[in-house]
């Protein structure tokens, strides 16, 4: 079995050159962390005719872009009805509404680029764990139609098996503007695209600290020299460090968790159609949900779910992933597994995508683990924030969140809150 992502498997090059062989002294903008919300940002910037480096501590993508399950939902973890709670109807709508926009730009911008990276609308199926559950999907499904785009509707169980080859789920919510690519190769399309445009990229460059040097500019101080920026943008989302003074005022926001996925052996064509009729993407509503998708070749299946191993995925990681996939195929029981690897998602207290400014310095973070839209749009919508230019801010612009109170960037408390979501997903299941 390999600890790496299926997904670095491909013959498309996946690591940048880096285009400049000492360290620029200075450049307009400064982006530390070159994933999709960096090398977004890059671009969008370059394509302004402005100068801009990427400094990424490892290589670039290597974060949580590159180890993804490839799912392009552009979900928002609260629902359309706790939003519309909170926040009230326009809120959520517009919300939701964001969702689609930046869905379809993916799209748009992969067709522009020319990226193929076998990117199909082909839908998502999420699985009810009660029939509770099912009802609040149900309502759900009457909100979302109500917003331009979305195409969702309810599969009862008597129908499930036209969806996928299970009984483990009382039916389940389709949503048929959803889909999933390949994240390797869009990575490396994205890449080649912001190279092209004059992005120049630095990486095992680790940003260190960011102070200022004159009113308008900043020192971004790394450890292979100091560049002079116009302007800083910061794309380290869930791998932002504790150590780094730059990366503290993020960190406090942010709360990090591992992700860990893992990939059967080659199944063949045949089985992945028969448990899987529409080759969709999967989840389902546990508090510890799974997610789910045949690989794009469909030849294999993928599943992910959180993990508490740190750096590498340990057996029982593995194991645990492994019966969550014969849970609901139990025909896979003895399938062997070729892939397992982790990666890290953060997310805010309010579970929603933030962009903000503060000491002058740009910040786009968040996704919830939903970042294959999210990130590359809000690395767009970030940069048009520090360039000054588009039609229309991202609903997601605010001012910097609350600090979480105790918290200094290490999540000490998501053992207790994994335990509590297993509990509560027992407690459904009885
Ligand atoms: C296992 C897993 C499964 C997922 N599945 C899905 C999915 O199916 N669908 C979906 O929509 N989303 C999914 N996501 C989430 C999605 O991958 C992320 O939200 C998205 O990739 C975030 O992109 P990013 O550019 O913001 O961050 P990253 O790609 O993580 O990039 C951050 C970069 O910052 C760099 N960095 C950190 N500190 C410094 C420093 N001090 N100096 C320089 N560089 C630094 C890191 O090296 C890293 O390359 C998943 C994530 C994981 C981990």
């Amino acid at each position: 079995m390999k600890l790496s992502p299926f997904w670095w498997d491909i013959d498309t090059p996946l690591i940048a050159e880096n285009n400049s062989d000492g360290l620029l002294s200075d450049a307009e903008f400064v982006i530390v962390g070159g994933g999709f919300t960096g090398l977004s940002a890059a671009l969008t910037i370059a394509r302004q005719g402005r100068s801009v480096v990427v400094l990424d501590s490892g290589t670039p993508g290597f974060g949580a872009s590159t180890r993804n399950g490839g799912i392009c939902s552009g979900n928002i973890r609260p629902s359309h009805s706790a939003l519309r709670k909170t926040y009230g109807r326009a809120f959520a709508d517009e919300v939701y509404a964001e969702g689609i926009e930046a869905r379809v730009d993916l799209a748009k911008f992969c067709s522009e680029e020319k990226i193929d990276c076998d990117l199909q609308m082909t839908g998502r199926f999420t699985g009810a764990m009660c029939q509770s559950d099912y009802d609040a999907q149900a309502r759900e499904v009457e909100s979302l139609n109500n917003i331009d785009g979305h195409a969702a509707h309810m599969v009862p169980k008597s129908a499930q098996h036209s969806e996928i080859a299970t009984d483990l789920f009382f039916g389940g919510m389709v949503r048929e503007e959803i889909g999933g690519y390949h994240p390797g190769k869009f990575f490396a399309g994205l890449l080649r695209t912001a190279q092209s445009a004059g992005v120049v990229i630095h990486s095992d460059t680790t940003v260190k600290d960011i102070t200022d040097l004159t009113p308008s500019q900043k020192s971004v101080i790394t450890d292979r020299g100091t560049i002079t920026a116009g302007k800083v943008i910061i794309a380290t989302n869930a791998y932002t460090g504790t150590k780094e003074r730059f990366g503290q005022f993020l960190r406090r926001r942010l709360v990090p968790a591992q992700s860990c996925i893992i990939v059967t052996e080659v199944l063949g064509h045949e089985k992945v159609q028969a448990l899987m009729p529409k080759h969709r993407m999967y989840g389902n509503t546990a508090n510890l949900f799974s997610y789910f998708r045949p690989t794009p070749d469909r030849d294999r299946i993928l599943l992910g779910s959180r993990s508490m191993d740190k750096v590498t995925p340990s057996e029982q990681s593995v194991q645990y992933l492994k019966n969550r996939l014969t849970q609901i195929f139990p025909d896979l029981s003895d399938c062997g597994i070729d892939y397992c690897w982790l990666g890290n998602v953060a997310f805010t207290t309010s579970r929603l995508p933030v962009i903000f400014e503060h000491d002058k310095i740009f910040y786009a973070a968040g996704y919830a683990g939903s970042g294959t839209v999210w990130a590359r749009w809000m690395g767009r919508k970030v940069a048009e924030t520090a360039l000054g230019i588009g039609n229309r801010p991202s609903i997601f612009s605010s001012p910097p969140p609350a600090r979480l109170p105790f918290y200094d960037g290490r999540p000490w408390f998501m053992p207790t809150i994994n335990r509590y979501f297993a509990f509560k997903d027992w407690w459904k299941s009885r």
